[in-house]
C-alpha cells in the first residue's frame, strides 16, 4: 500500500507518492498557486494517484495555518489568502474517494522526524520548524497534540517581546519575528553595512562564522532569542528533547555548536538539541504516513 502525502506551504506546492518505508516514488512541486490553491491540489492529487500502478490508497495533506478536527483550515495566515474556511479533508475526500488526513505542516514534519528521522523510535519531544516563519508539532505518547482548536504548537506566534515587531497574525513581537529566516531580512535591513552588501539570510551565518562583526552581532542576537525560547517551552512541556529542522538547518554547521553553548548559560539543566534529519522532504513524508494511520487503513501493511 502507498500512500500520496501534499506539503502546502506559503511558497511551493509537492505531492509525493510514499511507500510503506518513507521512500519518495515519485515527486512533483511547483510554486504556490495562491489564486486558486485548491485546484492546485486537486491537480496534484490527480496526476498522482492516476498512476494506477502505484496502488494509492490514502491521502495525507500537511498545510501551512491551523487544521480542526475535521480537516478543515480554522486559521491561515495572510501569505495564503483564501485558504481560511476550506474545508480541505472534505473536499478531497468527495473528489478521489479515498481516505484523506489533513494535519499542520509542522505537526507532519514532527511525526515523519518520529518515523523515519531524528527521532525515530521516540515518543516524546517537540520538533520546531525555522523557515519563514516558525511552527512545531508536539509529540506526546508517540501522539501528535493538536489543541482544541488544531493550534497547539504555534509557537511562532509565542509573544515573546511585548510592543514588538509587527507580525502576520496581527499581534506583534511574536517570537518568529525574532528567529526565523523572515526575522533575519529584518536585522540585515537594520544594518546598514550588511544591507548595503545585499546580504541574504542564508549568507549570514557564513558571514559571521568568517568574523564579520555585524554578521556575527547579528547571529549572536538570533541565537540568543532562538535559545531563550527553547528553554521557556522546556519548561512548559518537559519532553526528552528538541528537534530543529526548516530551512535554517541547512546551515547549522555555522551555528550548532553557538545554540548549544547559548542553552547551557542559560540553565543548569539545558534542553538536548538535535538537528532534524529529513530536511525539505519533512512534511511531506508526515503527511504521507499519517495516511497510513487513518483508522480505515491501519494495520494494512505493505
Ligand atoms: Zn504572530
Amino acid at each position: 500500500m502507498n500512500t500520496v502525502g501534499v506539503d502546502i506551504g506559503g511558497t511551493k506546492v509537492k505531492a509525493g507518492i510514499v511507500d510503506p518505508q518513507g521512500q519518495i516514488l515519485n515527486l512533483i512541486e511547483e510554486p504556490t498557486n495562491k489564486r486558486d490553491l485548491a485546484g492546485q491540489l486537486f491537480s496534484l492529487i490527480e496526476r498522482q494517484v492516476s498512476i494506477k500502478e502505484w496502488n494509492i490508497e490514502g491521502i495525507g495533506i500537511g498545510t501551512a495555518g491551523r487544521v480542526d478536527a475535521a480537516g478543515a483550515i480554522h486559521y491561515a495566515t495572510a501569505n495564503l489568502p483564501g485558504w481560511m474556511g476550506t474545508k480541505v479533508k472534505q473536499l478531497v475526500k468527495e473528489r478521489f474517494h479515498l481516505p484523506t488526513v489533513v494535519d499542520n505542516d509542522a505537526n507532519c514534519a514532527a511525526y515523519a522526524e518520529m518515523e523515519l528521522g531524528s527521532a525515530k523510535q521516540e515518543r516524546n519531544f517537540i520538533c520546531i520548524t525555522i523557515g519563514t516563519g516558525v511552527g512545531a508539532g508536539i509529540m506526546i505518547n508517540g501522539e501528535l497534540f493538536h489543541g482544541v482548536n488544531g493550534g497547539a504548537g504555534e509557537i511562532g506566534h509565542m509573544i515573546y517581546i511585548p510592543g514588538g515587531r509587527p507580525c502576520g497574525c496581527g499581534k506583534k513581537g511574536c517570537w518568529e519575528q525574532y528567529v526565523s529566516g523572515t526575522a533575519l531580512a529584518l536585522d540585515i535591513n537594520e544594518h546598514n553595512e550588511l544591507a548595503h552588501k545585499n546580504i541574504r539570510p542564508e549568507d549570514l551565518f557564513e558571514l559571521a562564522a568568517g568574523k564579520d562583526p555585524c554578521a556575527m552581532e547579528v547571529v549572536a542576537r538570533f541565537i540568543k532569542n532562538l535559545a531563550v525560547g527553547i528553554v521557556s517551552l522546556q519548561n512548559i512541556l518537559d519532553l526528552h528533547f528538541f528537534v530543529i529542522g526548516g530551512g535554517v538547518i541547512h546551515s547549522s554547521h555555522h551555528w550548532w555548536e553557538l545554540l548549544v553553548k547559548e542553552l547551557q548559560s542559560i540553565t543548569d539543566q539545558p534542553p538536548v538539541a538535535r538537528k532534524a534529519l529529513l530536511k525539505n522532504d519533512a512534511g511531506m513524508l508526515g503527511a504521507a504516513l499519517l495516511a497510513r494511520n487513518i483508522p480505515v487503513l491501519k494495520g494494512r501493511g505493505a
